[in-house]
């Protein structure tokens, strides 16, 4: 039977946790996606655990989510690493030091190693790795930096670049630099999921839906080749990318099996939860119930009631949070 999942934020009372789980549970969800940010990992740890502990105890899977942390994943959330670890920070082609830290300093890698260390401890069963990139200009609310810069130029990077190819690095991506940035994110991301499948949790990871061409595109094989990854998918938004619904999520959903099929992963699908229009409330249920048809065997949605906790609310948020409902419990009894 296929899984099927919610993330969750934008929430700290417990009495307002337990009401949200039942709703979850009515709308036939298997398990919740918790966005566990830096700001949780410092002054919530207490009300984290709890939190966790109340998901598994309603029977559902409980995920954790590095919900931007250290400006290397999605997410709508500042770091609190980046400021004050200047030295372990990405460095743009433009000079500037982005708001994200470099996946080589090792300071990045014993903070992602804290995290997986509390997730774990708290009782998640699955670390959710979600579109993990370098630092994406337009992708900053606060337009940091021109659309055009590309991390990263920071002192290990440069050094690491002059002695793997015995030149500097360059100004724009090269075949070269396009590499050495993929295996920034390669090489970091092999450390952590393998750490945290050692303590025994379950990974699973969601990679943007952009071709290989593109500056953020990360390697689908070479993620899904990962020792300890479990769970592989994409998250083809359509209503945010303006697509169309059946071909956007057909063309994703075949990348996605022929990358889980041979290696044995789980297929998993998100669909967009947000940011929906009036009157096109429906698309998701054709969206998952394609995905299913396809072969995606855990789908979740981008946020409880539409999103509505936040900037980028679907127009009619509780229509969306039927639909989603009716097309989960529809899915789950077939
Ligand atoms: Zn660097």
């Amino acid at each position: 039977m296929i899984e099927t999942g919610v993330s969750y934020f934008a929430n700290g009372w417990l009495h307002h946790f337990e009401r949200d789980l039942e709703d979850i549970l009515a709308h036939h969800c298997t398990y919740l996606v918790h966005c566990f940010s830096e700001n949780e990992l410092i002054f919530a740890r207490k009300r984290t655990e709890t939190f966790f502990r109340k998901t598994r105890d309603v029977g559902i899977g409980c995920w954790a989510n590095p919900w931007a942390v250290m400006g290397l994943f999605g997410g709508e959330q500042f770091s609190a690493f980046v400021p004050r670890n200047p030295d372990a920070c990405q460095i743009l082609s433009t000079g500037q030091r982005a708001p994200a830290a470099c996946p080589s300093a090792d300071e990045t890698k014993a903070a992602m190693k804290l995290w997986i260390d509390m997730a774990i401890d708290f009782g998640a069963d699955t670390l959710f790795w979600d579109e993990p990139h370098l630092y994406i200009p337009d992708w900053d609310d606060l337009h940091f930096a021109s659309d055009d810069a590309f991390a990263c130029f920071c002192p290990r990077c440069r050094a690491s670049f002059q002695s793997r190819f015995g030149q500097p690095m360059p100004d724009k991506i090269t075949a070269e630099m396009k590499i050495f940035r993929e295996d920034l994110m390669v090489d970091f991301l092999t450390e952590m999921i393998g750490y945290a499948k050692d303590k025994g949790a379950r990974n699973a990871i969601t990679l943007l839906p952009v071709d290989d061409e593109a500056n953020e595109s990360l390697s689908w094989s070479r993620i899904a080749d990962i020792r300890g990854l479990d769970i592989f998918g994409t998250d083809p938004y359509w209503f945010l990318h303006d697509k169309n619904c059946k071909e956007y999520v057909s063309l994703q959903m075949k990348r996605t099996m022929d990358i889980c099929e041979p290696r044995g992963l789980t297929p998993h699908f998100w669909a967009q939860g947000f940011g929906i229009p009036s009157g096109r409330e429906h698309e998701l249920e054709a969206g998952f119930s394609l995905a299913v048809e396809r072969g995606a065997k855990s789908i979740a949605v981008w946020g409880m009631h539409g999103n509505s906790a936040w900037d980028g609310a679907s127009e009619n948020p509780e229509v969306v949070w039927n639909v989603v409902g009716k097309t989960f419990g529809k899915l789950r009894s077939q």
